[in-house]
This record gives C-alpha cells, structure tokens and sequence, in this order.
C-alpha cells in the first residue's frame, strides 16, 4: 500500500495535474495512477507520437480526411511532440 506521499506525487506526475487538479476529467480528487487516464508527460508525448507516425503511414486521401477531419498541423504537431508541454 502506498503512503499518501507516494500517491501524491504520483498525481503530479500525470501530464494532466495541474494546480491540484485535473484538466481533463471533471473529478474532485484525482485517481492517481488508478486513473484510466492517467499518463506522464512522456507517456503522452510518445503517443502522440505514434499516432501522428500512423496518420503519416496512411495512403494519401486517408491522411488527408484525417488532417481535414481533424484541422491537424502536422507540423506543429510534430514539434509540439518533440518540444513538448504537454498542453
Ligand atoms: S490521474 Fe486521472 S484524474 Fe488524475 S490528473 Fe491524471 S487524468 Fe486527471
């Protein structure tokens, strides 16, 4: 069993936990790392990776009703992956 030292910190670990809450679940206390949700920062970054490495993957007109569908700046996304803050 965790202290709740231990779990607190692992709530601020979570790309999500800001200012003692959570910015993307409307939860009054965070779960931790029972959460779903719940990733760390590079955690997120990699996914996102991954997912903007798929769409790349994908033949043309895919990619592009992905892009369009979705409004992405594959661009930004990538940087925003590479340099990463998470918002
Ligand atoms: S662990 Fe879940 S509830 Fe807590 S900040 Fe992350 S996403 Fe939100």
């Amino acid at each position: 069993m965790d202290s709740i030292e231990q779990v607190v910190k692992r709530e601020q670990d979570c790309f999500a936990y800001k200012n003692g809450k959570c910015k993307i679940l409307r939860v009054l206390t965070c779960e931790g790392t029972n959460c779903s949700f719940y990733k760390t920062l590079p955690e997120l970054q990699m996914d996102r990776q991954k997912a903007l490495e798929h769409i790349q993957a994908l033949d043309a007109t895919n990619r592009n009703e992905i892009i369009n569908l979705y409004k992405l700046d594959i661009e930004k996304q990538i940087s925003g992956v590479s340099g990463g803050d998470g918002s």
